[in-house]
């Protein structure tokens, strides 16, 4: 079986492309006493949560604010990572209930709540499914049916039972959770609160190309943040989105698949619970724009198993809560009307109202 990789360093080279060009810009003179270090950046990078994450603040607090950054994103990793033994979730996992420290419990319940309000396109305990098709080994597998019905026994949030009070999760019999459909939407909430609590102003950083902001670039202009060509990822933009203050966050079927050669099928990263099967919905990438973190890098992940139709529907209900950039399997763009300002595409946009 083939399969690809994730093209990371490409994309990390296009988002700094993107979000360079500060340098030379004036500071704000809005501020009392103004940074002479406001325009001065630096850039960690990280290899952690199963991808490469690249962190970028500026001002005269950004080294203290990076470290400090850097350090959660090893200890959130350690608390989440399914590859780890000992983490807390593999502890979960393995013994069936556990008690967990509160951000996995947060975690965990923003994770249920999106799977009421997805109609359990959400899924924490799509884990067994992911092994099965061999996303996890990398052991490429399509399962018989008979693999299949004997799995999807064990799939449903609904059997997931979290006390808020204790942090003590239960698993239905035979489950298992995963996090890392929100995982990195959580983190790249908390690293804006670690950048504003070290008195950074302007930051962005970038967590396997899902990236999030905070306030504007040290000039006061907005960042730009590149959506990829789902059709040629490392080298193509099909849109540029203008952020303040805000994330991007993109569920894509290129980021990680393989191809079937006994019948030429491809077969991508991201379950459809309700079949077992990776989603094929016509879409071939979701990006959402939104305030909050965690809750994009959840959507992203559903609206891309929802298709066009349901994905327009769902953001017509919770239009105050996110907007979303949309390509299906034939490259058209669709963005939802919150943004249409603020998208540019070479592609005709077509507006979802
Ligand atoms: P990426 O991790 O590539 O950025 P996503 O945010 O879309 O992409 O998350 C995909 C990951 O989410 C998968 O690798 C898997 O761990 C998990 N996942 C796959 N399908 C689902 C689902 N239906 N619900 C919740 N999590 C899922
Ligand atoms: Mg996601």
């Amino acid at each position: 079986m083939r399969q690809a990789g994730r093209g990371i360093l490409c994309v990390c080279m296009l988002v700094s492309f993107l979000i360079c060009g500060c340098g030379s810009t004036q500071a704000s003179t809005a501020s009392a006493a103004p940074d002479p270090e406001a325009n001065e950046r630096s850039t960690v990078y990280v290899d952690s949560m199963d991808t490469f994450i690249e962190l970028s603040a500026f001002g005269s607090n950004r080294t203290a604010a990076l470290q400090a950054a850097k350090e959660e994103i090893l200890r959130l990793n350690d608390l989440l990572s399914i590859g780890l033994a000992d983490s807390e979730i593999s502890r979960v996992n393995q013994s069936g209930s556990g008690v967990v420290s509160k951000d996995t419990a947060a975690m965990i319940r923003e994770a249920l709540n999106l799977y009421d309000q997805t109609g359990g396109a959400f899924d924490l305990t799509v884990y067994p499914l992911m092994e099965l098709w061999g996303f996890v080994s990398k052991e490429y597998h399509v399962p018989t049916e008979k693999e299949l019905a004997e799995t999807m026994t064990r799939i449903g949030a609904d059997r997931v039972v979290l006390d808020d009070g204790s942090g003590l999760v239960t698993l239905g019999e035979g489950q298992a959770i995963d996090l890392g459909g929100i995982a990195k939407g959580f983190a790249s909430q908390r690293l804006m609160d670690i950048f504003r609590e070290h008195g950074v102003e302007s930051a962005i950083v970038s967590l396997g190309g899902n990236m999030q902001c905070l306030g504007s670039k040290p000039d006061g202009s907005p960042w730009r943040i590149g959506v990829k060509d789902p059709f040629n990822p490392d080298f193509g933009l099909s849109a540029i989105v203008r952020i303040v203050d805000k994330a991007v966050i993109t569920s894509g079927g290129y980021e990680r698949f393989f191809i079937d050669e006994a019948t030429g099928t491809t077969y991508r990263h991201i379950i459809d619970p309700a079949t077992g099967y990776p989603a094929e919905s016509g879409l071939s990438s979701v990006s959402i724009v939104t305030a909050d973190g965690m809750l994009g890098d959840g959507l992203s992940t559903a609206l891309y198993i929802m298709g066009l139709e349901k994905a327009a529907d769902f953001w017509r209900a919770h239009r105050d809560e996110f907007d979303a950039i949309l390509i299906d399997n034939d490259g058209n763009v669709y963005v939802t009307a919150g943004i249409e300002d603020t998208v540019t595409s070479e592609h005709e946009i077509h507006v979802l109202r």
